[in-house]
């Protein structure tokens, strides 16, 4: 069987096991874990019943207790390990099991890299009929500490402040001491800020009562400068022991360059509100990707493996043929990245982008980096384009990097209206990734090359990266 198979079995086939099997919410039973779904759960079957078992893999035996049933499939959670995986290894990080977000962890890296590979060609295969040839995914030569970014939750828990991450499914945070995944400034400006919250008395936010002050702390971190930003989401906007806590925080973490504030006073799991605002230091933070400097602001989005990425923006620059006249459009462009980092062979470079401070970012970063040739709309992608193509404008290459859900078909309609003659499509989903390319394909485009880059190890998140070239006129 393959292995990815389950995440998106037939409904018909499934309908026909449940049918056959009764299984009861609370009993444990035996089962053997024959693959995994997209998500990087185990998959095995009680009697004929699909049930997914988080943190097990292919080859584990293990005893799971039933926590949930569901017309066509159940959960169940590893109660005892019968027998385990040639492939399991024990995770570095001892929250794995509570926290997960390192889904893959107990994977051996090689394998989890090849559970991905399998991964894109089955999704491209099976959601959208393309027989492409996979290229090997790219992994990392040291799949720990990539991480520059973390959304941290605080709260009260057992009348202690923990600040850590959302055990999955749910609104328990578990308490966090070190990342496995994180840069290590990240973990110890975590450290630093729960103890000072605590002398302080800063009270975290209480989801049930909609009472206190701080919600969220994102720490983001400049690989290339060692510099770090903290933001702080908080219900008011008014914080107590403000200038005490500003100068606790950059006396114990020297490498701090910039506070910010980011109030949301609405109750709502959205993290962020509309309001962020500078509480001491810089507005942003600089990072570099090969030899560009890019300014990244507290709300715009930075890819999180500055590592990875330079490698995912090197097979760009080389699948792309450019002579230095050609005009590029960077559809989702976040702060620039991408485009500015092809923009030296290119003639012209039109980025579009939603968030309002990301549009800010990418026109300064091309004015850092002497890129004169680059000009950057606000606003949807999809409303954008086809506004660009009444304009005249024809682009001879178009970057697509959408968000989990892929493109707007609409967009791919005004691709295909203004026939550039490559399409690079960089996604972070197989499933959309798949869709999107078999419209592209019956638009006229063929699919030259597929390049998965492991900009996520440990977790079941993949990367693609697919090069469409124009088949016909
Ligand atoms: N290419 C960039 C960003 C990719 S992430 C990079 O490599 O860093 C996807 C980006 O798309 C985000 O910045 C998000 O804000 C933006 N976005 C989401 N929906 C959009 C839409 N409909 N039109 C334009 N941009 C959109």
């Amino acid at each position: 069987m393959s292995l990815a198979r389950f995440g998106y079995g037939s409904c018909n086939q499934l309908m026909e096991i449940q049918q056959e099997s009764k299984i009861i919410i609370g009993e444990s039973y035996q089962i053997d874990i024959i693959g995994l779904t997209h998500d990087g759960e185990g998959v095995g079957r009680i009697g004929k019943m699909v049930v997914f078992v988080p943190q097990a893999i292919s080859g584990d035996l293990v005893i799971a207790k039933v926590i949930s049933v569901k017309k066509t499939y159940a959960r169940a959670l590893i109660n005892q390990m019968i027998k385990s995986s040639s492939d399991r290894i024990e995770p570095s990080c001892s929250l794995v099991k509570q926290c997960g977000g390192c889904q893959l962890a107990h994977l051996q890296y090689d394998k989890q890299l090849y559970w991905k590979q399998q991964h894109v060609s089955e999704a491209l295969k099976r959601i959208g009929k393309i027989k492409a040839n996979v290229l090997p995914i790219i992994g990392m030569e040291n799949p720990t500490a990539y991480r520059n970014k973390a959304q941290i939750p605080v709260a009260f828990q057992n009348q202690e402040l923990v600040m850590g991450f959302y055990q999955k499914r749910s609104h328990n945070i578990v308490d966090l001491e070190y990342c496995q995944i994180q840069h290590p400034l990240i973990s110890k400006a975590v450290q630093v800020m729960k103890r000072i919250l605590v002398e302080l008395g800063i009270a975290p936010y209480d989801e049930q009562n909609h009472t206190g002050v701080l919600r969220h702390v994102v720490i983001r971190v400049s690989f290339s400068e060692k510099a770090l930003m903290i933001l702080m989401v908080t219900r008011t906007r008014k914080i107590p022991q403000l200038n005490e806590l500003i100068s606790r925080l950059r006396h114990e973490i020297p490498e701090l360059e910039s506070i910010m504030q980011n109030v949301n006073p609405a109750v709502t799991n959205v993290i962020y509100g509309s309001e962020t605002r500078l509480l001491w230091g810089k507005p942003y933070l600089i990072d570099e990707i090969g030899k560009l400097k890019f300014v990244i602001s507290a709300c715009s989005f930075f890819q999180v493996n500055p590592i990875q990425t330079k490698i995912l923006y090197d097979v760009v620059k080389k699948a792309v043929f450019l002579t230095g006249k050609e005009t590029v459009w960077d559809l989702y462009c976040g702060i620039g990245t991408i485009g500015l980092y092809l923009a030296e062979n290119a003639g012209q470079l039109i980025g579009v982008e939603i968030i309002p401070e990301a549009v800010e970012d990418a026109r300064l970063n091309a004015k850092c980096n002497g890129i004169e040739h680059a000009v950057f709309y606000l606003g949807k992608a999809e409303v954008i384009a086809p506004k660009l193509v009444r304009q005249g404008l024809r682009p001879d290459v178009i970057i697509v990097d959408p968000p989990r859900k892929g493109c707007e078909l609409s967009l791919l309609q005004t691709i295909s209206q203004v026939k550039p003659a490559q399409i690079v499509y960089v996604s972070c989903n197989p499933a959309t990734l798949a869709r999107d390319l078999e419209i592209l394909n019956t638009m006229g485009y063929a699919i030259d090359m597929v390049q998965p880059v492991d900009v996520f190890p440990q977790t079941y998140h993949i990367e693609t990266i697919a090069l469409l070239q124009r088949a016909i006129s």
